[in-house]
């Protein structure tokens, strides 16, 4: 697997000439795979980034982009603000498929109908319905999604242990194909405000894990489900928008975490490599940098994690 960073930053875009060691887009990430055909993409979030993430894979297809797949963690702004704008959302021949949480009635198709439509925006969704297919996910938890060459699909978690505890092969289209074919979802509920999911992502080809969990608040401890969400991976994204004295004296609640609860989860979970994001909007670069070093003092003696601060434009092999 490989990872394109295209929006690090939390909250809201910013630019100023402090910050761009990091940068200033909001969050979204491309994916690259072995399941993931040419003239396709799955990406993460539609932060600001996914302006020129698209303007990159309008580049490199060069007229021949068919199918973006776009998991959503969550609905808030700085999540979704830059699809209205990204030019792969009006190239008709670009299908497009929505995946996100679902709570109360308010899914992908709820979130487009809502927000792109005068007068929050100059062109409503009805012009262009055509691309969108929507894909609510209701119980994070207990679904997986399957991506596959040939397709994909959402199942029960429970029908999946089945499936991986008998070797038994995946139906796609009416065909049967090995698992070790497949990059599989797993999900985790965030601890955040509104519903949020942190994906993990296990290529079962190469055998390595990448998980993204943004927007995700400490918690007492570490929770059975987050463990086992975390446990093993090669690379983990994670959310410390704060430093630990800013956390404690003005930010508990709002729903973002710190370096130093990132890397002890990390370590509790086996991580190799722990990259940190959803820098602070007031956060310049000397911040992040700060951040960042606090993190690598939070380290058990002896620890071989690598702890990192993400910034706009990286790219990382997993
Ligand atoms: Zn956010
Ligand atoms: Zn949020």
């Amino acid at each position: 697997m490989k990872i394109k960073l295209y929006g690090t930053r939390g909250s809201v875009p910013v630019f100023n000439p402090r910050s761009v060691k990091y940068g200033g887009n909001t969050t979204c990430l491309r994916i690259f795979a072995d399941q993931i055909l040419e003239n396709t993409a799955l990406v993460i979030d539609a932060g600001s980034g996914i302006i020129p993430m698209g303007n990159d894979l309008l580049k490199e297809t060069a007229g021949k982009l068919k199918d973006v797949t776009l998991l959503f963690t969550h609905w808030h702004n700085d999540h979704t603000l830059g699809l209205f704008l990204s030019p792969i959302t009006y190239f008709k021949s670009v299908k497009m498929k929505l995946l996100g949480p679902n709570e109360n009635n308010i899914g992908p198709k709820e979130m487009m109908q809502d927000m792109m439509r005068p007068p929050y925006f100059p062109i409503d969704v009805r012009e262009v319905r055509s691309k969108f297919e929507y894909i609510n996910i209701d119980m994070p938890q207990a679904q997986v999604v399957l991506i596959h060459q040939k397709g994909l699909k959402l199942i029960d978690l429970d029908i999946y242990e089945r499936i991986e505890m008998h070797l038994e092969d995946i139906e796609i289209e009416d065909e049967f194909y090995p698992l070790n074919e497949f990059l599989v979802i797993k999900m985790h509920r965030a601890k955040h405000p509104d519903k949020t999911i942190s994906y993990r992502f296990e290529d079962k080809t190469s055998g390595k894990v990448f998980v993204f969990l943004t927007d995700n608040e400490n918690e007492d401890g570490f929770s059975g489900n987050l463990k086992k969400h975390v446990e093993g991976a090669d690379l983990l994204i994670m959310d410390a928008q704060y430093s630990r004295d800013k956390y404690i004296s003005q930010t508990v609640g709002y729903g973002h975490g710190t370096p130093d609860y990132a890397v002890k989860l990390a370590e509790h979970c086996h991580v190799k490599r722990l990259g940190l994001t959803h820098h602070d909007p007031t956060s310049e670069d000397k911040d992040v940098d700060q951040i960042m070093e606090e993190g690598q003092r939070a380290l058990s003696p002896n620890s071989k994690l690598e702890v990192f601060a993400c910034a706009d434009y990286m790219t990382i092999m997993v």
